[in-house]
């Protein structure tokens, strides 16, 4: 009886159903299993596209294994599904396979959700539980192994914190929201490079900032880059710069650093016989000024970045006057959303 924790999982599931044209899978395998986990695994997987309206499960909406509701929905995933039966990692594995399928976890305070499963025990005439015997039950629900859905969470690309007031609130941040936007399934050619920009970034040993770089042509990657010191030197983070590892302000000793910006290397490592017309370059901080002429003279024909730097402006004069293209591409948000109206 103290089991059923109203995160809001199925709030959004029938707002989904409602409102966005999606239907309703069931799968009954795991439902002995969810006597433990059952609505605390606060997921709906969805899938995006078009039509489908209803309230009630019809049978052929209703699945006996994992398998048999995937093979359901790859014949019709152009149309939209969504389950809330996601209780286990095993039926998570095969799930998250699927290019279809989008893992969305729903959580709130403890205390509102409390607050929200007193109410709903007092509707149906049962003791509602005190804050004490709910918290105990909810950090076993969330944490103990095997049976805890923070695995699950953990692994959900997009993951709601709902502290929404009212239903209608809550409504209203999803729609904003727009969860079956495809392109939560599949990013796009603009995320796609951003991001690897962002992993190359991840590479960078500069003890300043991490930043990244991808050149792309016809949508091929050309080559990489990351900032940090030139090969066979010390790496900057083992010393190998004395002015980034003396640690003064941004923008002192410029003249005397010896680390090589992203953008540079990965100019250098491409090589101007490969850069040529139609090229893009994709960075996660906006060029600076000695990358910026740089950028002009190899020929690139667009700069794409996600994040501003402090010599945004003089960059974006250098390259307009250089006939070189400059926009901000900001990758839409993932991980945790706070639904507020
Ligand atoms: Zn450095
Ligand atoms: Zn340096
Ligand atoms: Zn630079």
């Amino acid at each position: 009886m103290l089991i059923g924790i109203c995160a809001g999982k199925h709030e959004i599931a029938d707002y989904l159903i409602q409102h966005q044209g999606f239907q309703l899978l069931e799968l009954t395998s795991h439902q002995s299993s969810q006597t433990v986990t059952n609505e605390s695994n606060d997921h709906l997987g969805l899938q995006a596209s078009k039509i489908g309206k209803n309230g009630t499960t019809p049978s052929e909406f209703v699945f006996s294994t994992p398998e048999s509701l995937l093979d359901f929905v790859t014949k019709r995933w152009q149309e939209r599904w969504v389950t809330t039966d996601i209780s286990d990692g095993e039926t998570l594995d095969r799930f998250i396979l699927r290019p279809f399928f989008l893992l969305v976890s729903v959580d709130a305070p403890v205390s509102l959700r409390w607050k929200r499963f007193s109410g709903r025990c007092s509707r149906r005439q049962l003791d509602p539980p005190d804050l004490e015997k709910f918290v105990l039950w909810n950090d076993r629900n969330l944490y103990e192994k095997d049976i805890g859905r923070v695995y699950l969470t953990d692994r959900a690309q997009v993951r709601l914190f709902n502290s929404s007031s009212s239903l209608e609130e809550l409504h209203q941040s999803l729609q904003t929201l727009d969860l079956a936007d495809e392109q939560r399934l599949r990013p796009n050619w603009d995320q796609y490079f951003m991001q690897l920009a962002s992993l190359a970034a991840q590479r960078s040993n500069c003890m300043k900032r991490r930043v990244g770089c991808v050149l792309v042509r016809e949508r091929r990657v050309i080559s990489t880059g990351y900032n940090g010191t030139p090969r066979h030197l010390k790496n900057c983070n083992e010393g190998g710069c004395p002015r980034c590892n003396r640690g003064d302000g941004g923008g002192v000793g410029l003249s005397t650093c010896l680390c090589l910006h992203a953008e540079e290397n990965a100019l250098l490592e491409a090589g101007r016989e490969r850069i040529r017309e139609g090229a893009i370059l994709y960075c996660d901080t906006c060029p600076c000024l000695t990358c910026t002429v740089k950028i002009a003279q190899v020929g690139i024909s667009e700069v794409v970045y996600s994040q501003g730097y402090n010599m945004d402006d003089a960059s974006a004069t250098i390259l307009e006057s250089a006939g070189v293209r400059l926009r901000q591409f900001n990758p839409p948000s993932n991980g945790l959303i706070y639904l507020q109206a």
